[in-house]
C-alpha cells in the first residue's frame, strides 16, 4: 500500500515538519486542529484541515474519535502522531490500524511495553542494555523498598512506572525518610498518571544524559544514527541538545550503537526510537526508551543527512530502512535551542500575539517553527514555539555560528528564551562542554 495522504495529529512546529517531508515526497496531508490552533501555520500549508474540537487537548489533540473521524472523511490512508498527544498511545495506534490505516509509528506492542517503565527496564535489562541498578521491577511494600535501597545505597530514587515528562520522580536521602516519600510518590502517581506502580533506582550524582537515536524496519534489521547530549535541563526537562556529545569518542559510539541496535534488530522493533541513558563516570546506565519521534531530532539530521520523517514514513509504508549502517557517516556538530514562550530567566509562561518575527538564517542555520507577524500564541498548550538548530564542521564553529543565529532571531511581543540561550553561549563550562544534568539549575541558581 502506497501512503498518498497523511493525517498529521499534532500541532506546532512538529506539524509543520511532518507536514514538509510529506510534501517533499509527493504526498498530501491533513491538519487537525483545536479551535484555538484555527490559524496555525500547518493548517494553512496542509491540503485539507478538520477542525477536532475546543481549545483543551483532551477535548481535540487526544480525542481518538474525532481525529478517526477526520481520517475518515478526508480519505487519510496514515496517520503521523508527532510527539506528546497520542504518540506513545498503544490503543490509539491499535485503534488506527484496525482502520486500515497505516500508524506511522512503532508497533502498538512495542509502545506498550516502553511506556511502562518497569516492564521498559525488564526488557531493556534481557535485551542486553546497561541498566541503572535498582529494584527488580515494582516495589510493593516498605520493607521492600528500605531492602532494595539500603542494598544500593542512598540517596534513591522512587520513579513512577507510568511516569513521563518528568514528573513522578522524588530523591529519597535516607532510610528515615523514605517511607513518607515513597507513599507521597504512590499517591501523585495516582493523581497524575492514574496508576499508582512506582520502583526504586539509585540516584547518580552527577550524570549525563545521553539519548541514542534508532531505526527498525520491523523486519529484524536496525540501525543507529549516533547519540545525542541532552544534559542541559531543567526540571528533568531538556533545554539544549546537541550532537555529537563533547564526552563520547568514536570508538564508544560505535560500541554502545552496536548494542543498541542489535537490541532493536532482536526486539523486531520498526520506525524510530531513542533509547535513553544517564552516563556517568564512562559507563551507560539505561533509563528509558522513547517509542516515536523526540523533539530534538534534528540535530541528528543535521550531522547524517539523513530526514528521520521521510525514514518514518518509508517504514510505515513498508519500504526498507535508507541506509545501511556502514553507509552512514557522522559528519560535523549540530546544536539546538528550545525557543520557549517565557520569561528566559524567571520561566514564566508569557503567551499571547507575536507582534514581529524574523527567522535567523544563512548557511547552515534551520528554524522549525509555525511562528509568523501577528500570530497568537495560545496559553492552552506547550510554551515551545520554535527550534533553533545549527550546524558547524567543529562544535567550535557550530556554537560561532549559533551566537550569531540567536542575534539575528526576533520574535517581538513575548518574551522568550532566546536571552536564556545567548548566555549559554557564553559559559566557560558549556564551551568546554563540562556539564552534567544538574549543571544548568545550578548556574541558575547562582544568577539570582
Ligand atoms: P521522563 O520519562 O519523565 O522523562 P526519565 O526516566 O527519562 O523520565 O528521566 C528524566 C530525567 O530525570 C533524566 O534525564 C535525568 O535528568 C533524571 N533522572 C532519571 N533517572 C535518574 C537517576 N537514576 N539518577 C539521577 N537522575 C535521574
Amino acid at each position: 500500500m502506497a501512503i498518498t495522504r497523511i493525517l498529521i495529529a499534532n500541532r506546532g512546529e512538529i506539524a509543520l515538519r511532518i507536514h514538509r517531508a510529506a510534501h517533499e515526497m509527493g504526498i498530501e496531508t491533513v491538519a487537525v486542529h483545536s479551535t484555538a490552533d484555527a490559524d496555525a501555520m500547518h493548517v494553512r500549508l496542509a491540503d485539507s484541515a478538520v477542525c477536532i474540537g475546543p481549545p483543551a487537548a483532551a477535548d481535540s489533540y487526544l480525542n481518538i474519535a474525532a481525529i478517526i473521524s477526520a481520517a475518515e472523511i478526508t480519505h487519510a490512508d496514515a496517520i503521523h502522531p508527532g510527539y506528546g498527544f497520542l504518540s506513545e498511545n498503544a490503543k490509539f495506534a491499535e485503534i488506527v490500524e484496525a482502520h486500515n490505516i497505516a500508524w506511522i509509528g512503532p508497533k502498538p506492542e512495542h509502545i506498550r511495553t516502553m511506556g511502562d517503565k518497569v516492564e521498559a527496564k525488564r526488557t531493556a535489562g534481557a535485551l542486553g542494555l546497561p541498566l541503572v541498578p535498582g529494584s527488580d521491577g515494582a516495589i510493593e511494600t516498605t520493607e521492600e523498598a528500605k531492602r532494595v535501597a539500603a542494598e544500593i545505597g542512598y540517596p534513591v530514587l522512587v520513579k513512577a512506572a507510568s511516569g513521563g515528562g518528568g514528573r513522578g520522580m522524588k530523591v529519597i536521602p535516607d532510610e528515615a525518610s523514605l517511607e513518607t516519600l515513597v507513599s507521597q510518590a504512590k499517591s501523585e502517581a495516582k493523581a497524575a498518571f492514574g496508576d499508582d506502580t512506582v520502583y526504586i533506582e539509585k540516584y547518580l550524582a552527577n550524570p549525563r544524559h545521553i539519548e541514542f537515536q534508532i531505526f527498525g524496519d520491523g523486519r529484524g534489521n536496525a540501525i543507529h544514527l549516533g547519540e545525542r547530549d541532552c544534559s542541559l535541563q531543567r526540571r528533568h526537562q531538556k533545554v539544549l541538545e546537541e550532537a555529537p556529545s563533547p564526552v563520547i569518542s568514536p570508538e564508544e559510539r560505535e560500541r554502545m550503537g552496536g548494542i543498541v541496535s542489535k537490541a532493536m534488530a532482536d526486539m523486531g522493533y520498526r520506525g524510530a526510537g531513542t533509547i535513553e541513558f544517564l552516563w556517568e563516570d564512562g559507563k551507560f546506565y539505561f533509563i528509558e526508551m522513547n517509542t516515536r519521534l523526540q523533539v530534538e531530532h534534528p540535530v541528528t539530521e543535521a550531522i547524517t543527512g539523513l530526514d528521520l520523517v521521510r525514514e518514518q514514513i518509508r517504514i510505515a509504508d513498508g519500504k526498507p530502512l535508507s541506509v545501511t549502517q556502514d553507509e552512514l557517516r557522522f559528519s560535523g556538530h549540530a546544536i539546538e535551542c528550545r525557543i520557549n514562550a517565557e520569561d528566559a530567566f524567571t520561566f514564566t509562561p508569557s503567551p499571547g500575539e507575536v507582534t514581529s518575527y524574523h527567522a535567523a538564517g544563512g548557511m547552515h542555520v534551520r528554524v522549525d517553527s509555525g511562528l509568523y507577524a501577528g500570530y497568537r500564541i495560545p496559553p492552552y498548550y506547550d510554551s515551545m514555539i520554535a527550534k533553533l538548530i545549527v550546524y558547524g564542521r567543529t562544535r567550535e564553529g557550530c556554537i560561532m555560528r549559533l551566537r550569531r543565529a540567536l542575534e539575528e532571531m526576533v520574535i517581538g511581543g513575548v518574551k522568550t528564551s532566546i536571552p536564556l540561550h545567548e548566555a549559554l553561549m557564553q559559559e566557560p563550562d558549556f564551551l568546554n562542554g563540562d556539564y552534567s544534568i544538574k549543571w544548568l539549575e545550578e548556574w541558575l541558581a547562582k544568577r539570582q
